[in-house]
């Protein structure tokens, strides 16, 4: 949801409204373009890489983070090529599904309470806004989760965070362009996020603010 009060975007979930029955069927998303495919399939990535580090995992929803960031790693040179078959559509759904399934138990964290201001004041869409901050997320927590962080980058298939940016940087071309100023406004708002309570390493102020600088560029 948009809450314009709060100049950012807040989710809410009950027991209510929790899904008893999952369809998924790939062929309803063979008309999605590859922009749409890619933003919706790093959002799922995302989703899973902060279930799977947040401080709320617990070793069950561990199990389904990681093997939803194996499945996204399964269809990660079709995305980067741009070709989606059907075996690729349903692989993505079931990255998707299992990510939705974690956070539905551990939350997201800084990643999405950041991400939510590029999209709020710049329509950046969902998935790339979380896709840009991913890798330098990861290089935040590396020191209080080693083990996890080079667990997210084996199950990808990946050695360094540094190859992680590399990867995201082929799936989301091109960096957003803000102001410092913009950037501390991000950051405000952020750090009243329900979510960032769940990051492994606590980020102050400027942690988050060197999270947006490493990740987008910042103009002078
Ligand atoms: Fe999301």
């Amino acid at each position: 949801m948009t809450d314009s009060e709060r100049q950012t975007k807040r989710s809410f979930s009950d027991v209510r409204i929790f899904p008893q029955i999952a369809f998924l069927d790939a062929r309803y998303t063979h008309t999605q373009s590859r922009a749409v495919t890619v933003n919706t399939a790093v959002d799922a990535l995302s989703h899973a890489i902060e279930g799977y580090l947040s401080k709320r995992s617990t070793a069950v929803s561990d199990c389904l983070a990681l093997e939803a960031i194996r499945s996204f790693g399964r269809a990660c040179n079709a995305l980067v090529l741009g070709e989606f078959d059907i075996s690729v559509r349903e692989e993505l759904l079931y990255t998707s599904l299992l990510g939705g399934v974690v956070i539905a138990q551990t939350g997201t964290t800084a990643v999405h309470a950041l991400g939510y201001s590029l999209t709020y004041f710049y329509q950046v869409p969902h998935g790339r806004a979380n896709g840009l901050l991913l890798g330098e997320y990861l290089r935040f927590n590396e020191p209080v989760v080693p083990q996890k962080v080079e667990a997210v980058l084996a199950a990808l298939g990946l050695k360094t965070v540094d190859e992680m940016k590399v990867l995201m940087s082929r799936l989301l071309p091109s960096r957003e362009v803000y102001s410092q100023e913009e950037l501390h406004k991000f950051v405000a708002i952020a750090s009243e996020a329900a979510n960032i309570v769940n990051t492994p390493r606590q980020p102050g102020k400027e942690d988050l603010y060197n999270l947006l600088l490493q990740s987008l560029t910042c103009k002078a």
